[in-house]
């Protein structure tokens, strides 16, 4: 049993961490860019900007600044608690196990933000020195700051296997993988179709005459619409769906590495099980909801899951898909309540309470435990994964 907690991060590390420091007028940039293209494409489709917002070159969230923890706009369970990424190492380490403890394994994280969920991750599979040694780190990530804070949350963890970056997981090398993605999905780009009474029409983004700032517009549907589900083709006037050519494409690269090459992907993010109508879109900024459209760059953007594409995705990739269940009853199913006690075991009575309060914002329903859901992704044929017996 592992009893070591996280290290406790350098509030000056993370300062020296080579963000466009310019501030105000970087988010400038992104508006300018946004104007032009808008003027010289017209309106934008919600996944272009979506895209834009995010991971504009200079000026996205994710590229000019660090969107995630208690001083920026939304924190995420690694960040809640280290019980997270220790229970899903663990949950690797029996799935590798399962498929014949292959050597090298590659060990890919799709946006690893902070690098937190890794880092716990790798703490625990050094008490496993053979499976520590079989792993070959692959980070997924687009932002080159997101990645020197990547570097240097793994960086201080003494022995790691040390990572690989790459922009995309088609580029990661050929070989079995064990890949884990929390909170990744829900970034990917989506599109948005409105019900009209001639059908399917895409929303877009427009300027609003006369300096009124972006507004949503309809117009007529781009090729993503052929990813509309079937189910949903006779919705009612008004009903908005969304659909992911990015996060289709992805899941179907998953399935297909998985049934090729062997091994396992869990997915974790929020969303419905079913595929579903409405507007999910929605910004944070500070931990509050803020509109959409406004001020982009200075609020994270994402939208809902839809974790019946993902498996189906997955599922005509070739490989066998579970779940999606829900993250309490999963995190529980690994034995978070055993672990959160051990390491308060050891603890002060400070910490042993965030501790007990940060496992209770993972598993209880009315915080994380019921909105956030977990995918597994497995060759054909193998065994039920830890957690979806
Ligand atoms: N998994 C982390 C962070 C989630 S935030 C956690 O749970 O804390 C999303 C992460 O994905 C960030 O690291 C962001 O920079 C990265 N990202 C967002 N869009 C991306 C894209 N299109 N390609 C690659 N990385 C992306």
């Amino acid at each position: 049993m592992i009893t070591g907690t996280r290290l406790s991060e350098d509030p000056e590390d993370h300062r020296k961490v080579n963000w466009n420091r310019e501030g105000e007028p970087r988010v400038a940039d992104l508006d300018r860019d946004l104007r032009r293209l808008i003027a010289h494409h017209g309106p934008l489709s919600v996944a272009e900007y979506m895209a834009a917002v995010l991971v504009h070159p200079r000026s996205g969230v994710y590229t000019a600044r660090d969107p995630i923890g208690a001083d920026g706009d939304f924190i995420t369970a690694p960040e809640v608690s280290q019980v997270f990424g220790e229970l899903i190492s663990a949950w690797c380490r029996v799935v590798w196990r399962a498929i014949g403890a292959p050597d090298p394994t590659l060990l890919v994280e799709l946006g690893p933000g902070r690098g937190a969920l890794m880092a716990d991750f790798l703490r625990v599979s050094r008490t496993d020195p053979k499976f520590h040694r079989a792993l070959r780190l692959w980070l997924v990530e687009a932002s080159p700051a997101m990645c020197q804070l990547q570097r240097r949350a793994l960086g201080s963890a003494e022995a790691s296997p040390s990572p690989s970056w790459t922009e995309a997981f088609a580029r990661v090398p050929d070989g079995a993988v064990l890949l884990v993605a929390n909170e990744f999905f829900d970034a990917l780009p989506v599109h948005q179709f409105q019900m009209t009474a001639s059908g399917w029409n895409e929303r877009r983004i427009d300027e609003g005459a006369n300096g009124t700032g972006l507004r949503f517009v309809l117009s007529a549907p781009s090729g993503a619409a052929a990813l509309i589900p079937a189910s949903l083709a006779s919705m009612a006037e008004g009903s908005v769906v969304e659909v992911s050519p990015a996060r289709i494409a992805l899941a179907s690269q998953i399935g297909e590495r998985v049934a090729h090459f062997g091994g396992a992907a869990l997915i974790v993010d929020y969303g419905a099980c079913e595929s579903r109508t409405g507007d999910t879109l929605r910004a944070m900024r500070k931990h509050a909801f803020h509109p959409v459209l406004a001020d982009p760059g200075t609020a994270d953007i994402s939208a809902h899951v839809d974790f019946a594409g993902l498996a189906q995705a997955a599922t005509e990739a070739g490989a066998r898909v579970f779940g999606p269940i829900a993250q309490g009853p999963f995190l529980e199913r690994l034995g978070a309540q055993e672990r959160a006690r051990t390491l308060i075991a050891n603890a002060t009575p400070e910490v042993a309470a965030e501790i007990q309060n940060g496992l209770h914002r993972l598993v209880d329903a009315q915080a994380m435990g019921a909105l956030f859901k977990a995918v597994a992704i497995v060759a054909p044929g193998a065994p039920p994964p830890p957690g979806f017996e």
